[in-house]
C-alpha cells in the first residue's frame, strides 16, 4: 500500500482541564501536569468555568479574577494554556457545549478531559454524558477522599462502551481544595505553599475571600 495514503496511527492529543479555579491551586496543577506526561498530551488548556451549573448556590468570584489567577499560575509552563471559551459565553455553561467548540477549533486533536476523582465519578450526572463521552476521552486523577477505581469497575460492567474512554490516573496525593483555601483566608490563616506564590499575592492584593 502507498504509505502516503495510510491513516496516521494516532492523533495528536490535547488536554483540557476545566474548573471553577476559585482559586487555582497545586492540586489542579499537579493533576494537569501528570496527565500531560502520562497520556502524552501536546498541551493542556485550562478552561475556567463561567457560571457552573452545579455551583449555582454559592457566590463565585468574578470571572476576571479567576481568569487572572489561572494565568498567573500557568505562566511558567509553556505547555499550559488558558481559554476564555466559557467565560465569554453568556448564561450557564455545560461541558458538552465547550467540548463541541473545542473539537471544532482543534479538529486535528483528540481531546482528553482531565478531572479529579470527585468530578470523574459524577460524569453521569452531567448534562448529556453520552455526547460528552463521544467527544472526549476522560482522565480521572486520584484525589484524597475520592475513589475512582470502584467507580471504573462498575462502568466496565455496566457501560463497556464508555469504559474504553475513561482512564484513572494516580497522581501524588494533594489534599488541597479551593474550599479549604477560601476558608483559611477568611479565618486569616496561611495559604502559603498550597498554591503558586503569584496567586497568593494576587488574592492578598485584591482582598479576595475575606468575607
Ligand atoms: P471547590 O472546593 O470550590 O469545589 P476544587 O478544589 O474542587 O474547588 P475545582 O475548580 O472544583 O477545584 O476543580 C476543578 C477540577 O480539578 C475538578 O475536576 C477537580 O476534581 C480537580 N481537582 C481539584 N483539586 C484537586 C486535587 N487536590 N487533586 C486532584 N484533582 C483536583
Ligand atoms: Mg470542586
Amino acid at each position: 500500500m502507498n504509505k502516503t495514503h495510510q491513516k496516521p496511527l494516532s492523533r495528536k492529543r490535547l488536554g483540557i482541564m476545566g474548573g471553577t479555579f476559585d482559586p487555582i491551586h497545586y492540586g489542579h496543577l499537579v493533576a494537569a501536569e501528570m496527565a500531560r506526561n502520562e497520556f502524552a498530551l501536546e498541551r493542556v488548556i485550562f478552561i475556567p468555568t463561567g457560571i457552573p451549573p452545579h455551583k449555582r448556590g454559592r457566590k463565585i468570584t468574578c470571572s476576571e479574577y479567576r481568569y487572572a489567577m489561572v494565568s498567573l499560575a500557568i505562566a511558567d509552563n509553556e505547555l499550559f494554556d488558558i481559554s476564555r471559551i466559557e467565560l465569554d459565553r453568556m448564561g450557564l455553561t455545560y461541558t458538552v457545549d465547550t467540548l463541541r467548540l473545542m473539537q471544532e477549533q482543534y479538529s486535528d486533536f483528540e481531546l482528553y478531559f482531565i478531572t479529579g476523582a470527585d468530578a470523574f465519578r459524577e460524569i453521569f450526572t452531567w448534562h448529556n454524558p453520552n455526547e460528552v463521552l463521544a467527544l472526549t476521552q476522560f482522565i480521572g486523577a486520584s484525589r484524597p477522599g475520592f475513589d475512582a477505581d470502584t467507580f471504573l469497575k462498575r462502568i466496565q460492567q455496566e457501560y463497556p462502551e464508555f469504559y474504553a474512554r475513561m482512564h484513572s490516573l494516580e497522581v501524588p496525593a494533594l489534599a488541597i481544595s479551593s474550599t479549604d483555601i477560601r476558608a483559611r483566608v477568611k479565618k486569616g490563616q496561611s495559604i502559603r505553599y498550597l498554591l503558586p506564590e503569584p496567586v497568593r499575592l494576587y488574592i492578598k492584593e485584591k482582598g479576595l475571600y475575606r468575607d
